[in-house]
């Protein structure tokens, strides 16, 4: 089994890589993002209940995230293995990752980040507001805030992972094509 966390900030790639990558390892893709927007488009009350906080781009409080995202594990017991985008944003959320997982006689193999600049996320953001319909996406304001809670809230991930072994960086510059080779590289290693 192998388990992944995509780890990067907003507009890094994580959602186009986690793609290519569930079809060559037969991973199941969670993102928590994508969620959130399935619930707000089904006018449900998590979608309700999230909406305020996705729209100012601010994170969605840990237990709501949490239960959802173990909902969804649950929900793929087949599974030979995940593929988590967006989460875990906070240390909470980590934490209680590794704790679920273990009751399930499971761990995560590797955290995965991309690297790119905070000009280029926001170019290629800003480029994909304009066919995604996020409003998230679309003002530069909710995009700095976002980076913001990544900062503050995020980053920190890197330490608690790296104090696992399982931190990996990827840099995330370049074409779609050459940034899945890096990573299939990499994951190959494992
Ligand atoms: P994303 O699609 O990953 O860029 O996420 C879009 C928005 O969904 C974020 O700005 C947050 O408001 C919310 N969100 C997604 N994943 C999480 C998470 N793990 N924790 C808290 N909020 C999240």
């Amino acid at each position: 089994m192998i388990n992944l966390i995509l780890f990067g900030k907003p507009g890094a790639g994580k959602g186009t890589q986690a793609a290519f990558l569930k079809e060559k390892y037969r991973l199941v893709h969670i993102s928590t993002g994508d969620l959130f927007r399935y619930n707000i488009q089904n006018g449900t009350d998590l979608g309700n209940l999230a909406k305020s906080y996705m729209d100012n781009g601010d994170l969605v409080p840990d237990q709501v995230t949490i239960d959802m995202l173990e909902a969804e594990v649950d929900r793929n017991p087949d599974a030979k293995g995940f593929i988590f985008d967006g989460f875990p944003r906070t240390e909470s959320q980590a934490e209680t990752l590794d704790r679920f997982l273990a009751t399930k006689g499971m761990d995560i193999t590797a955290t995965v980040a991309l690297e790119a600049d905070d000009d280029l996320l926001i170019s290629r953001l800003l480029e994909r507001g304009k066919s995604s319909g996020r409003t998230d996406d679309q003002d530069e304001v909710k995009i700095r805030n976002r980076f913001e809670e990544y900062n503050q809230k995020t980053a920190v991930l890197k330490t608690f992972y790296q104090a696992q072994n399982k931190f990996h960086s990827v840099n995330g510059i370049g074409t779609i094509e050459e940034i899945t080779s890096r990573l299939t590289q990499l994951i190959d290693r494992l």
